[in-house]
């Protein structure tokens, strides 16, 4: 029988996990955990030019250390691209694909809009192309347990988005909806950066016949300078020497209020007291979260 409510986490195996991503991942588990639910881990690893060998094991070694047990196997983007075919031969019979071969120069001129230019032009298929999903005006509507109501019309925010890239990788936003369908995530939380990135998935899903999950998406930490803790821009990997300090530094960060009484407590206490004390009321409702230099 399937789970009620199934979570998934989702890092990108670009290097070790930094404490951003470590906060998105105890959110998740707890959100899954404290309902009863399942909670998955997927490997990202689409973008196979980004991706860092062994970064995959040393995350998925982090989350154990971190007592973040997940259920079931890891799943592999790489290992799924018949999926991602499948969907786009789908897409395609349903008229919503064409090919685009517009340059980045061109696309950088044209700004985050994309005006269409390749709509409607015959661009035979040895030119090398991407594959872009038509919109349409019909707003994407949907509400997000933390930040709220959006309503976004497409064609004014991005246009037709593409769904496979001209070096042949098969784009992000396909995948995603692709995934997290197949492995039944009932919610997907994940790190506010991506809240722009949502009313595309939303309006591919019907197209592919697929469900719409419920959505939340908490802060993402950003240092003092208001830039995202990401491995781009340094964030130092986390330490997993104490990881029962991080821990309850984490708790603090999501709103948790963990009581004094509990520190040095080891980490399966700590989890076990965040389970049956979550309050996902209490998450902060920001986009970002500034946090000082100073980590545990
Ligand atoms: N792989 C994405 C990242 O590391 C997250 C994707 C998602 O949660 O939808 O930012």
């Amino acid at each position: 029988m399937q789970a009620a409510y199934r979570g998934r986490f989702a890092p990108a195996p670009t290097g070790p996990l930094h404490l951003g991503s470590l906060l998105t991942a105890l959110a998740g588990f707890l959100q899954a955990r404290a309902r009863g639910g399942e909670w998955h881990v997927r490997i990202d690893d689409l973008d196979t030019p980004r991706c860092l060998p062994g970064a995959d094991s040393e995350i998925l070694r982090t989350l154990e250390r971190f007592g973040l047990h997940w259920d079931g196997p890891v799943v592999y983007q790489s290992q799924r691209l018949e999926r991602y075919q499948a969907a786009l031969t789908q897409l395609e019979r349903r008229g919503y694909l064409y090919r685009c071969v517009c340059t980045r120069k061109i696309l950088r001129q044209d700004g985050p809009v994309y005006p269409g230019r390749c709509r409607g032009r015959q661009i035979p298929s040895d030119q090398p192309h991407a594959l872009r999903v038509r919109v349409d005006d019909t707003p994407v509507v949907f509400h997000d347990l933390l930040q709220g109501e959006f309503r976004v019309h497409l064609p004014q925010t991005c246009g037709d988005f593409i769904v496979r890239r001209r070096d042949g990788l098969h784009a992000y936003q396909l995948a995603v909806v692709m995934d997290d369908a197949d492995l039944g995530v009932t919610e997907v939380l994940r790190g506010a950066d991506l809240l722009e990135a949502t009313p595309r998935q939303i309006y591919l899903q019907p197209l592919l016949g697929l469900p719409t999950p419920a959505y939340c998406h908490i802060p993402v930490l950003v240092d003092t300078r208001g830039r995202k803790l990401s491995k781009q821009n340094g964030a130092p990997p986390v330490t997993a020497d104490r990881p029962e300090a991080v821990l309850l530094q984490l708790l603090t960060w999501l709103g948790q209020d963990p009581p004094a009484a509990l520190g040095g407590a080891p980490v399966g206490e700590l989890l076990a007291w965040a389970v049956s004390h979550w309050r996902p009321q209490h998450l902060p409702k920001r986009r970002r979260l500034a946090i000082m230099p100073a980590m545990p």
